[in-house]
């Protein structure tokens, strides 16, 4: 997965919801502290400061009952937010910022008069987009709706027409910077979250790799022990039939020695192939040793597995290898029946023995314990 370092960048769809709620989460965190705040600090200037802020005592009066509204809204959103829709949540938030930004628009065209600026609006702008993660859209609308409203409510508390456009022409300013700001903060959380995708993928990727066989990228030795001992406790739990199938390449020597080894490593390479084109993404595949291979075969029963086993070793019979070579492989096939990983692998194993003694390019079954 590749970042786009352009102006836009997008989130693929898979990880959108997880994206939404992240900046989300983030949000309601960043706005309960900057609600909590809010109260305290025009609480403060209501009570000791009235008489030095002119005639917005009531606007600040209604900040402080807002924000006493919001705060507990906003703490239940911010602690069940896997609960809820995220639409619900960007709702809240939107009508949240939107009120503060109406009430600060409204103490810049109220205060105007006497402040000969609008500076609590453009406070207000600036600091939801310096402190939210908005996207862009959501945030050019709140800042129009509320653009709006100053806009038309200007006349009504400013006489001087000249002072009306000026104030507008500012207002309008900084609320397109503002939103260039806001535009900036998105895209690098967009960014970040993306490069923290890709370091988690090439993580998973390199713990994969270790869990696997170089050669083959089947499941090595050590991983079939243990996804073996996994798919036990499943087939227990779900109480679904599961077996597995042990094989082994025959006279493998015979193409080492006539060969060589290089040649005898492709053989065991596209035997690895066969495997994976041959058997279901949800088998489980191991290079148990050097040319042994160990099929595990979740929720399938021992006459699915005998099928199985009997089309990978017609495959490997009618394939072709290196010069026109024939290689053939035997196998043994087991199912679970309530024993431990080792027992069930040496039940599968004593079965390859057995059909090694039968004359090779065959699969036995051990049906000694077979349920149904
Ligand atoms: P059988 O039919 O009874 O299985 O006879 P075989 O010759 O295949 O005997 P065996 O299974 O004991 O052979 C194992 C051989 O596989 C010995 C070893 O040199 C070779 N071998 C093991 N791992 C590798 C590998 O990664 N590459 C190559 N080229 N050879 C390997
Ligand atoms: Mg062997
Ligand atoms: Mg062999």
């Amino acid at each position: 997965m590749e970042t786009i370092q352009g102006f836009i960048t997008r989130i693929p769809i898979e990880y959108k919801d997880e994206f939404v709620r992240n900046i989300y989460k983030e949000n309601l965190f960043r706005l309960l502290v900057c609600a909590s705040l809010m109260i305290i600090a025009e609480t403060v200037i209501y009570l000791f400061f009235l008489d030095r802020i002119f005639n917005t005592g009531h606007i600040v009066l209604s900040i402080i009952i807002f924000n006493v509204v919001s705060l507990p809204l906003l703490y239940v959103a911010y602690k069940h937010i896997d609960g809820y829709r995220t639409e619900l949540v960007q709702l809240l938030q939107c009508v949240y910022l939107t009120g503060m930004l109406l009430l600060a628009a409204s103490i810049g065209v109220v205060a105007q008069n006497e402040f000969v600026s609008i500076n609590p609006y453009v406070i207000a702008v600036f600091a939801i987009a310096a402190i939210m993660i908005n996207p862009p859209i959501e945030n050019m609308v709140m800042l129009i709706f509320v653009y709006a409203a100053f806009f038309y409510a200007l006349p009504y508390y400013q006489a001087n027409n000249d002072v009306v456009v000026v104030l507008r022409i500012n207002a309008f300013i900084m609320n397109v910077l503002a939103w260039v700001l806001s535009r900036f903060v998105f895209r690098m959380k967009v960014v970040q979250f993306l490069d923290k995708k890709i370091i988690e993928a090439k993580n998973s990727e390199l713990i994969d790799m270790t869990n696997r066989d170089a050669m083959t990228f089947l499941f090595n030795h050590n991983n079939c022990y243990l996804k073996l001992g996994e798919e036990i406790e499943r087939a227990k739990r779900i109480g679904y039939p599961m077996c597995v199938i042990f094989m082994d390449i025959d006279d493998f020597k015979q193409i080492n020695d006539l060969h060589g080894h290089q040649a005898g490593d492709e053989v065991i390479i596209e035997i690895a192939r066969i495997l994976k084109d041959t058997c279901r993404s949800t088998d489980i595949l191991c290079r148990y040793g050097g040319e042994e291979f160990a099929i595990i075969i979740p929720d399938t029963s021992l006459k699915d597995a005998t099928s199985l086993a009997e089309r990978i070793r017609i495959n490997i019979n009618n394939t072709k290898f290196f010069n026109g070579a024939h290689v053939t492989v035997s196998g043994g096939i087991s199912e679970f029946t309530g024993e431990s990983v080792e027992e069930l692998i040496r039940k599968a194993d004593l079965q390859l023995y057995k059909a090694k003694c039968n004359g090779k390019n065959r699969f036995e079954t051990d049906y000694s314990s077979h349920s149904t």
